[in-house]
């Protein structure tokens, strides 16, 4: 054995040994097998459950759009954005919709802000425990994968491209190294044609369903052709203005 093998195993016996004495008796079992399975042993429960989102993040955002579902859109909300911090609301219409994060329909401790459910135990989303909310936490920990992966869905080209049997979802053909992620229906236009679709429908454009990966000069010029069709409405759209004004 190498003196880095000797110094991984030993490593990996004292995260097992931590492990084991932080594991509550009740522990998601499927979480427990991937973790004992790393290369690395993740030292701890929660960040056992973290790891295990992270390697699942098509799972964590149909989770997350599952529990918004159940929570619902909360009285008075519609999709706004502003410049201003405070508020808590997005600063552009290409951050996901998250009513349970702006100030005025925050929940408080113990729920979500992404999707408003109940936060238990080691920021997972069921009671395993029969303790109630965790008062303290305010993110479910697959809501944090599904947030990352809502705002950055390019991180996961490898697994998407996997989905897609590496094929291009726009034309068919063979991906290529330089593929890129993209939204079927670009945000620019879910702004503007669907943001009346309520929430958290409006939560599928930023996951899965509308992402698909594609060849780099099928993206470019899908995004020239989509900044025509945006220019020439806006120009419909000034006409008018000037019209009505
Ligand atoms: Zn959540």
């Amino acid at each position: 054995m190498s003196e880095w093998q000797a110094e991984k195993a030993e490593r990996n016996q004292r995260s097992l040994a931590r492990l084991c004495r932080a594991l509550p008796i009740v522990f998601p079992p499927t979480v427990l097998a991937r973790a004992l399975a790393r290369p690395f042993i993740p030292p701890t429960p929660r960040l056992a459950i973290e790891s295990y989102w992270r390697a699942h993040p098509l799972r964590a955002d149909r989770l997350a759009r599952a529990l918004a579902a159940k929570t619902g859109l909360p009285t008075g909300w519609t999709w706004r954005t502003s410049q201003n911090r405070k508020t808590g609301l997005p600063a552009t219409f290409r951050a996901p919709p998250a009513p349970y994060r702006e100030r005025a329909y925050n929940l408080g401790g113990g729920f979500c802000c992404v999707c408003g459910q109940a936060v238990f135990k080691l920021g997972w989303h069921r009671d395993l425990w029969n303790v109630g909310p965790n008062k303290n936490a305010v993110w479910h920990s697959a809501c944090v994968t599904a947030w990352q992966f809502w705002n950055a869905p390019n991180l996961q080209t490898p697994i998407l491209r996997r989905l897609q049997g590496r094929r291009c979802g726009q034309t068919g053909g063979r991906l290529w190294k330089d593929a890129e992620v993209d939204h079927r229906v670009p945000l620019f236009q879910v702004w503007r044609d669907h943001r009346n679709e309520g929430w958290p429908k409006l939560l599928s454009y930023w996951g899965l369903p509308n992402l698909q990966v594609i060849n780099r000069d099928v993206h470019v010029a899908k995004c020239a052709s989509e900044a025509r069709h945006r220019a020439s409405g806006d120009t419909v759209h000034i006409r008018l203005t000037k019209k009505l004004g």
